[in-house]
């Protein structure tokens, strides 16, 4: 019996009924609607807005969140798989999704009142409201302990004031959660477009994710509601508990990045004919194809048992930045070994691996570099705080 070359371990047979209809229906977005276009909206640097409807219409947007704000009720695997079928895509159209998701609907359910649950969420479900997520600022994001954005009350209000950068999705978003340094510790606001004070500049000259928007965001004294603050959590731990959200699903994601790099360079190495015989049956080329295959099984099932952990209320932030560590560095790693077997024809954006390549350099990046969580595992390892 032939293995599938891309799920050698029959991962999906792990899956319920209803994950695997989640996946395939995506994994037919993909195919259908993405790969058709995205080279050429890399190539022009756009982000490909006309897919947010179509996005939000399949339930992408806050799929693990309740019905009654919008949500689909998934388990976390169906998310996993969710961002697996979409990175496949591009990692930007991923990024768009988990952003909206895990680092705006998820705090604003987790931490915010039941008015402020109703006011946005299902209209950011349905995709009518774009949030971004401003904890980075210009001076270090890995020590997000050093903030330096203030909040200060007056009146009934708030005043905020710093600025925050590579903010995905900003110039695109209709709010921000804006993370803010208060007399009482780190608290969240949502921070509205059109806020006077408020505004946000595109990031231009990206080599990487390109095909999605990222943005510094700039405060100068803007005025926020106390209604637009979110009561319900203090401290660092408020958008960390976002990011191991959203770190969760940037385990899954680069599985498809590396799966489509594969694809790509299982097809080309077979059809090209080098020294009278396909690039594929050279020895030195299947111990790079069969190494792929051998990081891309050990990945799936890493965010597999991550997702069920999760599932079952015990997944530990260490293990989250094991997976997002190894998957990143895996799917990297696969891309530019991918980029390398297409030769000359692999640094255009004609086929996927050097885009693929370029983005995972933006995943590894952010949401903690890879040095940050192999800091954790460590601390977690000696008990000792390295950073
Ligand atoms: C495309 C893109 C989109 C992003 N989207 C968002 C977003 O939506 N919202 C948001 O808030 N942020 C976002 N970010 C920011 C991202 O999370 C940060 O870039 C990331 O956390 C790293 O911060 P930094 O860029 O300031 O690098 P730095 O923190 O300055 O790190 C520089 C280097 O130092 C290393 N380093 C840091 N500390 C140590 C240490 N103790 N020991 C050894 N090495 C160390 C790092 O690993 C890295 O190699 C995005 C970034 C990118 C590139």
């Amino acid at each position: 019996m032939a293995l599938h070359p891309y799920d050698l371990y029959d991962v999906r047979s792990l899956l319920s009924e209803e994950e695997r209809a989640v996946q395939d229906t995506v994994a037919r977005f993909t195919d259908e609607r993405v790969i058709p276009i995205i080279g050429d909206a890399f190539d022009e640097a756009r982000f490909p807005r006309e897919l947010v409807g179509e996005i939000a219409e399949l339930g992408l947007l806050g799929s693990t969140l309740p019905e009654q704000y919008g949500g689909g009720g998934l388990n976390s695997v169906s998310y996993g798989l969710i961002c697996q079928e979409l990175e496949r895509g591009d990692s930007g159209i991923r990024s768009f999704v988990s952003v909206q998701s895990s680092l705006c609907m998820y705090p604003i359910f987790a931490y915010g009142t039941e008015e402020q649950k109703q006011r946005w969420l299902p209209d950011m479900a349905a995709g009518k409201v774009i949030g971004c997520f401003g904890l980075t600022e210009p001076h270090g994001g890995s020590d997000p302990a050093n903030m330096k954005t203030v909040a200060k009350r007056d009146g009934d209000d708030w005043l905020l004031t710093g600025s925050k950068m590579w903010i995905t999705n900003g110039n695109l978003a209709d709010i921000a959660i804006v993370w803010a340094r208060t007399d009482d510790g780190i608290q969240g606001f949502v921070v509205e477009k059109g806020m006077p004070g408020f505004a946000a500049q595109e990031i231009k000259h990206k080599m990487s994710l390109r095909a999605s928007v990222t943005s510094s965001l700039f405060l100068d004294n803007v005025r926020v509601p106390e209604a637009n603050r979110l009561p319900n959590v203090k401290g660092l731990k408020g958008p960390l508990g976002c990011l191991t959200q959203a770190r969760y699903g940037i385990t899954w994601g680069p599985i498809g990045a590396a799966i489509a790099c594969l694809d790509e360079a299982l097809g080309y190495s077979k059809e090209r004919i080098l020294f009278d015989r396909p690039l594929a049956a050279n020895q030195a080329v299947q111990l790079r194809l069969a190494e792929m295959a051998r990081k891309i099984t050990s990945a799936q099932l890493l965010s597999l048992q991550l997702g069920r952990l999760k599932d079952a209320g015990k997944m530990a932030p260490t293990q989250v930045s094991l997976a997002k560590w190894n998957n990143c560095r895996m799917a990297i790693d696969i891309a530019r070994d991918c980029r390398d077997l297409l030769g000359g024809a692999g640094i255009t954006t004609e086929h996927a691996a050097i885009r693929h390549a370029l983005n995972l350099e933006s995943v590894i990046t952010y949401e903690g570099t890879e040095t940050v969580h192999q800091l954790v595992v460590g601390r977690e390892l000696t008990g000792i705080n390295a950073f």
